[in-house]
């Protein structure tokens, strides 16, 4: 098996909160409208390529079927996780997403658990995270009588900041931030509230109130715990920002070179700022901000050399053990 990271090439996706902002991560944008770009993802509605190596040239839904050895065997009938950047410059739909479950019997996908890394918050930016109702029935009654301020919780973010979002919980995302997102690979969600926006067509966008009430956590008003550690090694900061049900995920400052050893694992890697390269296997690898690449099984260990602090998101899946749909 050779040894080599997977690098990326991947979808945008037009929002009607969309813009322009992810052209600093050095991406030719197809309009100003873009919402997010799916980085690494071998889901249906937008699948990765991978653009160097043996592998050039494979989608990654098919790279991880044929080749399931470079993904430590993992019995996930599907790529389990998807790691997107978000530029919000409006409100996203007030939503909620299914578990594994209720996605399974309603939906035929995966559930979704997601967790959001804040790249940059613009000052005043806000998210809506949880819910004040304490029953079922109170609950169905704000939503069904629009008591929007009384029900959702507005929560400040600012640049660094990281949220952790099981299924189940309410959440949007506001204006003026910049998002990486790491979730399960689904793409079902349940909008609750969409501020009556229409689109460009005159149209108001599906609300979904029903399997929304279904599957809201109640009560709804736990804000995550943020206990986060960092390690350091030589010329790196890891610092563990949630070791969770479907994924753990970290965030690397890398400042000089550092050596690295990995796990029987594959990781997910993005970059956020920062240049320098990665050494695997003798061979190196330009790295860059807006890089998206998976380190396979193959690879047990490697370099990483910052010209300019590497700033990096970095996931490990929970190797599933067959209980998905399909
Ligand atoms: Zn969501």
């Amino acid at each position: 098996m050779t040894k080599e990271p997977l690098f990326l090439n991947s979808v945008f996706h037009e929002k009607i909160w969309g813009g322009g902002h992810l052209k600093a991560f050095g991406y030719q944008l197809p309009n100003e409208k873009v919402g997010e770009y799916w980085a690494i993802s071998g889901h249906p509605h937008g699948v990765s390529t991978v653009i160097n190596g043996e592998y050039a040239g494979w989608k990654l839904d098919k790279l991880y079927t044929e080749h399931r050895e470079l993904f430590a065997n993992s019995e996930s009938p599907v790529f389990p996780l998807l790691t997107k950047i978000l530029d919000a410059n409006d409100w996203l739909s007030v939503q909620v997403h299914p578990d594994d479950a209720y996605a399974a019997e309603h939906e035929g996908e995966l559930g979704k658990t997601e967790c959001w890394y804040v790249i940059s918050a613009e000052p005043g930016a806000e998210i809506i995270y949880g819910h004040t109702a304490k029953t079922r029935e109170e609950l169905s009654q704000m939503i069904h009588h629009g008591e929007w301020d009384k029900l959702l919780t507005k929560v400040p973010v600012k640049t660094g900041d990281f949220f952790y979002v099981p299924s189940g919980t309410m959440h949007a995302i506001g204006a003026g931030c910049l998002i990486l997102e790491t979730q399960q690979s689904s793409d079902t969600t349940y909008r609750v509230y969409d501020f009556d926006r229409r689109d460009k067509d005159g149209n108001l966008r599906e609300l979904h109130l029903e399997k929304s009430i279904d599957v809201l956590t109640i009560p709804g008003d736990h804000l995550p715990d943020n206990h986060t550690k960092t390690a350091l090694l030589d010329n790196a900061e890891i610092t563990t920002l949630v070791e969770g049900e479907f994924f753990d995920i970290y965030k690397w400052l890398v400042t000089g070179s550092s050596y690295f050893e990995k796990t029987d694992n594959y990781v997910l890697c993005s970059v956020l700022s920062g240049e320098g390269n990665l050494r695997v296997d003798g061979k190196n690898y330009a790295l860059e901000k807006g890089n998206h690449f998976i380190l396979p099984t193959p690879v047990n260990d490697f370099y990483i050399t910052a010209l300019d602090p590497l700033e990096m998101i970095v996931s490990n899946p929970a190797v599933a053990k067959g209980e998905i749909v399909h």
